[in-house]
């Protein structure tokens, strides 16, 4: 199965965009995600109750969580690009602005279910990796902190899972194109 176009064949056109770089779009999404953020931690603080994290919580759980949250970020674009990578073999173009970090495939016209796939890859991988945390380590700190780092996670997703929301309810035709810049994502269907 084709994974994608290298230019927009005949007939299609651009249906819809997403501009994560738009200040509008942009503070949506991290509203979205500091709400969705707060209530996650909320939530894992009431349920693993880790008591006073200053009295209960090491010094290294404090830097590991630090260090953790900002190589999530790298690694999140990390795991987009090697996804594209691995499904168009085209050139990705990284970036980080003030309020998004994206990876995009600018070159060429992405088919829905290679779009889907690179979109909710750290998704996928990272619900996976701090969830297991979370239900794995023994010091109450510990799992809270690795809640933390789940609830961020979900949040920092808003855009990939905005994108996916589009494919799940509007563009379900598999013959839909996505141009992925990075921070701004274009749909493109045949007429
Ligand atoms: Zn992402």
């Amino acid at each position: 199965m084709k994974h994608y176009e290298k230019e927009l064949p005949m007939g299609y056109r651009a249906a819809y965009t997403v501009d994560a770089a738009s200040r509008k779009v942009g503070v949506w999404l991290n509203v979205i995600a500091a709400i969705v953020m707060a209530a996650i931690i909320a939530a894992a603080f009431l349920i693993i109750r880790p008591g006073s994290i200053f009295k209960n919580g090491s010094p290294f759980a404090f830097l590991a969580l630090a260090a953790g949250l900002l190589a999530y970020i790298v690694l999140h674009e990390l795991v987009h690009g090697a996804a594209y990578k691995l499904l168009t073999g085209r050139r990705l173009t990284f970036g980080l602005t003030a309020t998004v970090a994206y990876c995009g495939v600018p070159d060429i016209y992405v088919y829905r279910r290679a779009s889907l796939i690179a979109l909710l890859a750290p998704f996928v991988v990272f619900t996976l990796l701090f969830g297991g945390l979370v239900m794995t380590l023994a010091n109450p700190v510990n799992r809270f902190f690795a809640a933390i780092a789940l609830a961020v996670h979900v949040g920092g997703c808003a855009g990939d899972l905005y994108d996916t929301g589009l494919y799940l309810l509007r563009f379900r035709d598999p013959r839909t194109l996505m141009r992925d810049t990075g921070p701004k994502q274009t749909f493109y269907l045949p007429e």
